[in-house]
C-alpha cells in the first residue's frame, strides 16, 4: 500500500518520516513534541492547583510524604514554572526535528 501526502496527494517513499517531500507538509508530530505538549497540559494542571489552592489537590490527603507534600506547596509556583518551561523546550526540539527534516528533504 502506497502512503499519500494529505495535502498534495504525492506518493511518500520509504524515509519520507516526517515532513512531505514535495510539499513540505508535516506528515507527524514528533514524540518529544507530543511529550513537550503533555508537560505543558500539566502546567496547566497544576496552574489550576495553584489557583485553587494546593489542598484541593489532596497533597495533604497522606497519599505522598507529609515532608514532600510541605516542600511540594512551598515550591509550587517553581513546580508549575518548570512543567511549562521543560514543556515548552520539548515542543521546540519536536519543532527544529520537523524543520531540519524539511529543510533536508528540499535539498534532496
Ligand atoms: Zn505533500
Amino acid at each position: 500500500m502506497i502512503e499519500r501526502c494529505p495535502r498534495c496527494y504525492a506518493e511518500l517513499s520509504e524515509d519520507a518520516t516526517w515532513v512531505c517531500p514535495t510539499c513540505g507538509y508535516t506528515l507527524r508530530t514528533p514524540m518529544v513534541a507530543k511529550v513537550g505538549i503533555l508537560f505543558m497540559l500539566l502546567g496547566l494542571f497544576l496552574l489550576g492547583a495553584y489557583v485553587m489552592g494546593p489542598d484541593a489537590i489532596g497533597l495533604m490527603s497522606g497519599a505522598i510524604p507529609t515532608d514532600l507534600a510541605e516542600l511540594m506547596v512551598a515550591n509550587f509556583a517553581l513546580m508549575v514554572a518548570s512543567a511549562f518551561a521543560f514543556g515548552m523546550f520539548l515542543t521546540a526540539v519536536g519543532a527544529l526535528v520537523v524543520r531540519r527534516a524539511r529543510t533536508q528533504a528540499i535539498v534532496a
